[in-house]
């Protein structure tokens, strides 16, 4: 079977395959055709992918292909490329989007939405939610870093004392979790917030202290997946009153909330950033899907209220190189499982727990029960 790895589209870094992935996909058997410069901007030259196996091709190699290999959903022009029955592996950010859906069964591509792999141990290593995320977290720490105009570990020197920064991660799981990581090893004092009871003691353990309304509803408030819930507006008021008081004393503010399936919890306002000092930095890493900060602006530093808000998207792409090794062995990992050991036939298992969480499109309908439905 053939592989093929495209080039993104514009504003995009990361590649899908590298050159360890491209030479372990090589030993099971497949070829692999690995576009022209896909790899470039996260580091890896097309020398690099043809020394680990591959050949290089260009756009049109995907008409050939069994299995491609890509980092976003593919455009309409991509998928008028593609196969009748190819399978493509995808962040393919599925809600609110059933007509790209749509479109894809049409062709007759079978479509993984690689997003939707469920957090269970034997899905780990496919997990890209968490390996994105994760550089997201680091990342949005360095971004607020470099609007800063100060420093953020306090510094004791002849000429005087500069104290160190404070910052305040509101969403601690993997994006915050890292988060906080980061701006304690630069030396800022961290606190964090979250609506799941489990996190407190993440935040804890990472040396940062938690703030939260911790009433009955909290005690509630994680699913069976491990996700948050949507909170009741009289929780969302109560919060809302405590991260007033704590945001003004703030320096660097950074929001990671989600909820999958829904809109963005919006957790700063106006007038809290306008209680804020001047020359604060806040963060708001959900800005792709609506924002937990009133006046984000997607892709670029706004100024509210006299505070810079970084409404950066895809944020793991500004840190390519690890974001790209990390998402190919994800994708190596799920192409894995359905390859067999013995004949290595690669073919997909409709009853298998991971293919049913995250297929949404085989045999020319939208097959997921959560896009189904509003795609008919
Ligand atoms: P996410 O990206 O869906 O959301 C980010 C955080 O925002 C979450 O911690 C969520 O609780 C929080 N949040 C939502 N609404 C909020 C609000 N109103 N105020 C404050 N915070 C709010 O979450 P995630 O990073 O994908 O992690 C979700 C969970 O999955 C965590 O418990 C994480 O540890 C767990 N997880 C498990 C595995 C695994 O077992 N394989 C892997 C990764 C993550």
């Amino acid at each position: 079977k053939v592989i093929f790895v495209p080039r993104e589209g514009a504003g995009e870094e990361r590649v899908a395959a590298s050159p360890e992935t491209v030479k372990r996909l090589t030993a099971m058997g497949f070829s692999i055709v690995v576009e022209t410069g896909a790899g470039t901007a996260s580091g890896i030259l097309d020398g690099d992918f043809e020394a680990a196996g591959a050949r290089i091709g260009s756009a049109s190699d995907a008409a050939g292909a069994d299995v491609i290999l890509k980092v976003n959903r593919p455009t309409s022009s991509e998928i008028s490329g593609y196969r009748s029955g190819a399978a493509v592996f995808a962040s393919m950010d599925p809600y609110g989007n059933e007509a790209a859906l749509a479109e894809m069964a049409r062709a007759g591509i079978t479509a993984f939405a690689m997003e939707l792999m469920p957090r269970i141990t034997r899905a780990q290593s496919m997990d890209v939610l968490s390996s994105q995320a994760n550089l997201a977290g680091y990342r949005a720490v360095i971004d607020a870093a470099h609007q800063y105009g100060r420093a953020l570990p306090m510094m004791m020197t002849a000429a005087g004392t500069v104290p160190a920064a404070k910052v305040f991660v509101m969403g601690a799981g993997v994006a915050g979790l890292q988060a906080i990581a980061t701006a304690r090893r630069l030396g800022a004092v961290v606190s964090a917030t979250d609506v799941r009871p489990a996190a407190k003691e993440q935040v804890a353990s990472l040396g940062a202290k938690f703030i939260a309304v911790e009433d009955e509803e909290f005690k509630a408030a994680e699913t069976a997946g491990g996700y948050a819930k949507q909170m009741s507006e009289a929780y969302q008021a109560k919060q809302a009153a405590l991260v007033a008081d704590h945001i003004a004393k703030q320096d660097i503010v950074i929001t990671t909330a989600l909820i999958p399936g829904r809109p963005a919890p919006r957790l700063v306002t106006r007038s809290m950033l306008a209680s804020m000092k001047a020359g604060s930095v806040a963060v708001d890493l959900a800005v792709e899907r609506g924002g937990n900060i009133e006046g984000s602006v997607k892709g670029s530093v706004a100024t509210v209220e006299g505070v810079k808000v970084i409404g950066y998207a895809n944020v793991a792409g500004r840190v390519a190189a690890s974001a790209s090794a990390l998402y190919a062995k994800n994708l190596f990992a799920f192409l894995e499982t359905m390859v067999s050991k013995e004949t290595k036939e690669f073919a997909v298992n409709p009853d298998d727990e991971l293919v049913k969480a995250t297929m949404l499109t085989h045999g020319g309908q939208v097959v997921h029960p959560n896009f189904a439905e509003a795609a008919a």
